[in-house]
């Protein structure tokens, strides 16, 4: 920081969002980031980050939020999108009960690349369809309990709870570091 900013403290997250191919993770992110939801996104557009800023204690806090764009069909998300991370978004889609069966292995991975202070969420999307469900709440609330995350059922596609979802990952980061 140069002397003349003096007050003008910049902080920048990098978050990471993880989790099964199509559970809504390139969703949720363009919805914070651009309030936008693509009914026919394709896993192969790949934007690598967004940026997104948010004030805290008066501060500028920017949030640097990666995309996998496609890796995870394969299985092999880089340690390079890892690398850095202070936050993570493990995302499952509550529709489809096996997409919550690997959350524990994206868990294994995260943890095999950052270390505990990363700030983690599990984040069940696609609440809006509650006539589909086969996830229930009470099941995302223990294993984040069990895990020690924090927990929020999510949609981007009527957007509740995605501002928040993200908010509380880097209120979470800044609490961490200050
Ligand atoms: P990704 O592979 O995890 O990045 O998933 P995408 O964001 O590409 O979304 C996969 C599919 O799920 C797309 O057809 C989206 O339109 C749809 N989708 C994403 N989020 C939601 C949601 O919150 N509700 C519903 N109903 N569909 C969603
Ligand atoms: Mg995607």
């Amino acid at each position: 920081m140069s002397s003349d900013d003096e007050g003008a403290e910049e902080y920048l997250f990098k978050i990471v969002i993880i989790g099964d191919s199509a559970v809504g993770k390139s969703n949720l992110l363009s919805r914070y980031a651009r309030n936008e939801f693509n009914l026919h996104s394709k896993a192969t557009i790949g934007v690598e980050f967004q940026t997104q800023s948010m004030e805290i204690d008066g501060k500028e806090v920017k949030a640097q939020i990666w995309d996998t764009a496609g890796q995870e069909r394969f299985r092999a998300v880089t340690s390079a999108y890892y690398r850095g991370a202070v936050g993570a978004l493990v995302v499952y889609d509550i529709s489809r009960r096996t997409t919550f069966d690997s959350v524990g292995r994206w868990l294994d991975e995260l943890n095999t690349h950052c270390d505990t202070t990363v700030a983690r969420m599990l984040v069940g999307n696609k609440c809006d369809l509650e006539n589909i469900r086969s996830v229930s709440i009470e099941d995302g609330k223990s294993l984040a309990e069990a895990e020690g995350l924090f927990f929020m059922e999510t949609s981007a596609l009527d957007s509740t709870n995605v501002k928040t979802a993200f908010e509380m990952v880097i209120r979470e980061i800044y609490n961490n570091i200050s």
